[in-house]
């Protein structure tokens, strides 16, 4: 019956959302067992056994919004505020070009556009520079012609998830002002711009249920970004949501190997905060369907600064420094980097 489900997914890549309930409460750790085989099976011919680097710079902590999850909003007075110079942000395109690094991603948080034309400009620098490079920016909700600006300046993906497609659920996580509606109109004009679109959420984020889980998923099948960033939830001490519970691994990557089957095609992270959780977590989304890490290219100093949430791994295997470590722990499952520039544009490979 469970087989059934997932043989359904793996095929026709739509369930109806008793089915994808099912999928998400399933205990028998047999049938567990099936999906993420499935889901692996998928990843593998898609991508081989490769796992595609991205180098994550963290651009600035300063932030206009008050997302009540984040570590970094506004509102948070315990942040030492900082934004990297562009010699800071050239250097660490440097340090991950020598080490191999054929994507640089630019996360931050959200400002307003009067310094839109500084980040363009810095788009238009690494472009020239790393020509071979794919430029991916992670810098939030703005206007289309904004957007527009920084990809005529040479950025190829954007990275902006919808957090939760529940209108009520969205409106409970973030502030007054901040709608579902507007975020998914942003990723429309991206996509429209020719950006390949990254979307995705937290799994286990406060008052998130199975119910707003399934519209996500339905979401995304109908969306179909490029790439899927999904992550649990870790509470952040200075946040409202202090107290809440951190999200699960196990649900975690039960959605990868659901959305492996689903798009097959998209490239999809095993997240920082899997890493966070557990020592092994990456590893286990990897083998759930994943097929992305983002290892920290960000200067060493400003790296706990961008706390979204507390522990935030970001030295060890999850840094850039520590790729000899985390091509060891990939080894240890039979994989290993694909250091291309891992576009979207699936290639078949027979391992
Ligand atoms: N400001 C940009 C990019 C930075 S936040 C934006 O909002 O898109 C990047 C992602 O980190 C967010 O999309 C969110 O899903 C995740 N995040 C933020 N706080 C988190 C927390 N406490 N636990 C887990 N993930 C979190």
């Amino acid at each position: 019956m469970m087989k059934c489900i997932v043989d359904k997914l793996r095929k026709q890549h739509r369930l109806s959302s008793d089915e994808y309930r099912v999928l998400l409460t399933m205990r028998n750790p047999q049938d567990v067992d099936y999906l993420m085989t499935q889901a692996r099976e998928v990843a593998q011919q898609q991508f081989g056994r490769g796992i595609f680097l991205r180098g994550l710079v963290e651009l600035t902590n300063v932030c206009r919004n008050d997302c009540l999850y984040c570590g970094i909003r506004r509102s948070n007075a315990h942040v030492a505020r900082y934004t990297l110079t562009r010699e800071q942000v050239l250097a660490c395109c440097e340090l991950g070009y020598e080490i191999g690094f054929r994507t640089f991603v630019l996360q931050g948080g959200e400002w307003g556009e009067e310094r839109s034309r500084w980040i363009a400009d810095l788009i238009s620098e690494i472009r020239s520079r790393w020509s071979d490079c794919a430029i991916t920016l992670s810098l939030g909700e703005h206007p289309r012609e904004t957007y527009a600006l920084w990809k005529d300046a040479g950025a190829d993906r954007y990275l902006l998830r919808h957090e939760t497609h529940n209108e009520r659920l969205y409106s409970l996580l973030h502030p007054k002002g901040l709608t579902i509606g507007h975020r998914l109109q942003c990723l429309d004009w991206l996509k429209e711009l020719g950006y390949q679109v990254g979307t995705g959420i937290m799994v286990g984020s406060p008052f998130q249920s199975l119910k707003t889980i399934v519209e996500d998923i339905q979401y995304l099948v109908d969306f179909q970004p490029h790439m899927i960033g999904i992550g649990p939830f870790i509470p952040q001490h200075d946040t409202p949501f202090a107290r809440f519970p951190a999200g699960s691994i196990d649900l975690t990557t039960r959605l990868y190997a659901i959305l492996r089957l689903a798009l097959p095609q998209a490239l999809i992270p095993s997240t920082t905060a899997m890493a966070t959780l557990a020592p092994d977590g990456r590893l286990r989304g990897i083998l759930a369907g994943a097929n992305v890490v983002m290892p920290n290219l960000s200067p060493t100093d400003t790296r706990k600064q961008y706390a979204l949430y507390d522990n935030k791994a970001a030295f060890g295997a999850e840094s850039a420094q520590g790729i000899d470590e985390f091509k060891a722990e990939l080894a240890t499952i039979g994989y290993h980097i694909d250091w291309s520039r891992g576009d979207h544009e699936a290639k078949k490979k027979a391992e």
